[in-house]
């Protein structure tokens, strides 16, 4: 049998609640041997182990815990007797570490993200079918190559494309425009494309000795917003600035020439959107090339402030930072 890795890290797969339907409870109380143990079939799978990383609802997901997962992959990957990994998370900051982990993970082995919509004592808990389905993913080598990927509900996902669209329902992640990598259905599996941009072994950026990450914020566009959210950021000493744009990367005119202003004083501002599907286009409503400022592309603002922080761990022209945005 492969041997599978499960880091831990909390979230609603380990959450427990009083009572079986009641709304509220709280995330990452359950231990992964406990969640182990709750899957019948689970250990038929693969030689599992099970590593306690953290016990956080994803919300309060750091750059300094997704940093000791990249090294705990790479030191695995580095090993050579582990066929893939398994993370349980939660799902509310799911796609920024499944994104970063895609950046910075030396392996082709599978990695898979997974958590569920429903706390361990919910009434049709989702997470132990999840978790059967995931290891089945992390111990199949036909996953290989196919980069960090979230399993959910059936559906495998690209941690590129993958987006979180419900805050509650089961069915919570969807990968639009691009398609699923694949399906699973009870430990079977079917795929249907490798990713198509940079990933894992293909991708320049490392997480090796890196303990911080250069500060970027994220500014919602909307109606009238106040420019002055852009200079602020700018005075607190942000390196990057994500706008999360209406429409394709647009904002106010206002809003435009702070961020002209803060790309003049060094600071990279990145035009990405509000919109969920679609990309944003260089040079579409406004002159990207005389304001100084880089297009986002396919990154929804989440996966553009990840991108953009691991970019920035070394100088970089704009120029430079453009071809990244499209290329990963
Ligand atoms: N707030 C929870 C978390 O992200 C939600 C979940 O896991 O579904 O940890």
């Amino acid at each position: 049998m492969p041997d599978v890795v499960i880091l831990a890290t909390g979230g609603t797969i380990a959450g427990a609640a009083a009572t079986g339907t009641q709304s509220g409870y709280t995330s990452g109380q359950v231990t992964i041997d406990a969640m182990v143990n709750s899957v019948p079939g689970l250990t038929k799978l693969a030689n599992i182990k099970g590593e306690q990383i953290s016990n956080v609802g994803s919300q309060d997901m750091s750059f300094e815990i997704m940093l000791l997962l990249a090294k705990r992959i790479n030191e695995l990957a580095a090993g050579k007797t582990v066929s893939g990994v398994v993370i349980t998370h939660g799902t509310d900051t799911m796609e920024e570490t499944a994104y970063f982990l895609n950046l910075v993970s030396k392996t082709d082995m599978p990695v898979v993200l997974v958590g569920s919509m429903r706390p361990s004592t919910a009434v049709s808990a989702d997470g132990p079918l999840n978790l059967y389905n995931a290891v089945a993913v992390a111990a199949d080598p036909n996953a290989k190559g196919r980069g960090v990927v979230l399993v959910m509900n059936d559906w495998i996902h690209s941690a590129q494309t993958l987006t979180k669209v419900s805050t509650t329902a089961v069915q919570t992640f969807m990968s639009p425009i691009r398609g699923l990598i694949g399906t699973t259905s009870y430990g079977i599996n079917d795929f249907y494309r490798y990713p198509d941009q940079k990933f894992c072994l293909t991708s320049e950026f490392s997480a090796e000795g890196v303990t911080k990450l250069p500060r970027v914020d994220i500014i919602y566009a909307d109606v009238d917003m106040p420019a002055d959210l852009i200079d602020a950021s700018v005075e607190r000493g942000a390196k990057g600035i994500v706008i999360a744009g209406v429409g394709n990367g647009n904002m106010p005119k206002a809003a435009l020439e702070a961020c002209a202003r803060a790309s003049k004083k060094g600071v990279i501002v990145v035009r990405s959107t509000r919109v969920a599907t679609g990309t944003v286009g260089r040079n579409v409503e406004c002159n990207d090339d005389e304001l100084g400022l880089i297009a986002s592309y396919n990154l929804n603002p989440q996966k553009s402030r990840v991108l953009l922080s691991v970019a920035l761990l070394k100088p970089r022209t704009l120029e430079e930072l453009q071809k990244i945005f499209i290329e990963y």
